[in-house]
């Protein structure tokens, strides 16, 4: 064992003349090993002690020159946020405590008063609700654009547009964002392509690659992975709009724990894994409901009926965890269905390990009546599954006995 050295300027205190009470708010200094620790230490300090006051400013103007106050940046976040950087390939990211709090601090930074948005239409609830509801009070305007039409996209960007933005997988359609040729659009127009990356995850797609701007993570999905924690991040090819993102999330204060930070570090270790069998599980029971007499139709980027099947094959290195399928029968057949699930727990997010069912025209959105249902893209009977890492086996026989149920 090499010898132990002791952090410096951390308020050391080794003088038993000082008070009981100095010297318990002090503590003695921890030791700072030679050796590396496998796992990434948690720093879970609020603030951070210099010697100089020069230091202390420079860490206070940007990223990456020291840590002053874990608002604005933390050692554990750091590691989260330069590994999920280079998973995506791109050059620098901004780990946030949740996955609206990298959308909405990515957005701040791109966006001002009577500026103009052009979004995919069957967006995340939260982000349709932060361009519709609080991003109009700041004189933001959005307009939404199927994006596999690419001629309504291009025609949709306007002189005041400032970004596009997309899912690469979509929700409930799981239909496949063509990333390539959205970038393209993009930058004629001069605007930075903005891609939601949550359901994809990193392993499956680095949007960056195909000349994105920006991938954006709930890390509260795949990245985690185990449904024990809320965070996000935001991936940059400019290390500029990094900086004007890093600047909003300071005033804005989504910023992540370093618990947090380090729950999704762990996570990412075995993301590669959980992807290939969430993939690989999630087709057999795509296959499964696509020739069973109760389902009317099925949504998984990987069936060819999927409409964008091709698109899917070119941008994705395999086809994910989520899918969707109608159900005969209709509202009362759908809430029966995810009432009589076993194995699969009937709770919103996605990502996880366990199996998650909902069913949006019974659940989350239960006011809306069947043509709003429809004008939203969902069906009266959908029932949308995050594919878990059970047994292939045991989630099929649920799906099986439930179904009769319903
Ligand atoms: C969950 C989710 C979000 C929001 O993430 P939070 O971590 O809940 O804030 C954004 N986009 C997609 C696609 C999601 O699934």
């Amino acid at each position: 064992m090499s010898e132990d050295r002791t952090a410096e300027g951390n308020g050391a205190n080794h003088d038993t003349r000082r008070g009981f009470a100095t010297r318990a708010v002090h503590g003695q200094p921890m030791p700072v090993p030679a050796e590396h620790p496998v796992s990434t230490p948690i720093y879970e300090s609020s603030t951070f002690a210099f010697t100089s006051a020069d230091e202390y400013s420079q860490a206070l103007q940007a990223p990456g020159h020291g840590y002053s106050y874990s608002r604005y940046s933390n050692p554990t976040t750091a590691a989260l946020e330069a590994t999920v950087a280079d998973l995506e390939g791109g050059t620098k990211a901004l780990a946030t405590g949740s996955g609206m709090g990298a959308i909405s601090s990515t957005l701040l930074a791109l966006l001002k008063e009577g500026d103009h948005l052009v979004l995919q239409r069957s967006l995340y609830g939260g982000t349709y609700s932060l361009v519709t509801d609080l991003a109009p009070r700041f004189g933001v305007e959005s307009s939404f654009v199927n994006p596999a039409d690419l001629d309504e996209v291009r025609a949709t960007m306007g002189p005041r547009t400032k970004a596009l933005y997309v899912e690469t997988i979509a929700n409930p359609t799981m239909e496949v964002a063509d990333i390539p040729a959205l970038a393209e659009i993009a930058h004629e127009a001069g605007v930075p392509l903005v891609v939601d990356n949550t359901i994809a995850s990193p392993y499956l797609c680095r949007p960056l690659q195909m000349g994105a701007d920006v991938a954006i993570h709930s890390a509260t999905k795949y990245l985690g992975g185990h449904s024990d924690v809320i965070a996000g991040v935001a991936v940059f090819a400019d290390p500029e709009l990094h900086n004007g993102a890093w600047r909003a999330m300071i005033d804005l204060g989504p910023s992540i724990d370093p618990f947090a930070a380090w729950l999704v570090l762990r996570g990412v270790k075995t993301l590669p894994v959980r992807m290939r069998q969430h993939s690989q599980t999630a087709g057999e029971v795509a296959r499964f409901l696509e020739q069973h007499p109760k389902v009317e139709k099925v949504f998984w980027p990987g069936l060819p009926s999927n409409p964008t099947y091709d698109v899917a094959r070119r941008v994705l290195d395999g086809f994910g965890g989520m899918l969707s399928f109608d159900i005969i029968g209709g509202r009362e057949a759908g809430r029966r269905f995810i009432e009589g699930t076993r194995v699969a727990a009937l709770a919103a997010s996605l990502g996880g390990v366990e199996t998650l069912v909902s069913h949006p025209a019974s659940t989350t959105h239960r006011q809306l009546s069947p043509e709003a249902l429809h004008e939203a893209g969902i069906g009266e009977g959908l029932i949308r599954v995050s594919i878990g890492l059970e047994d292939a086996e045991d989630i099929i026989a649920d799906f099986e006995q439930a179904l009769e149920r319903a």
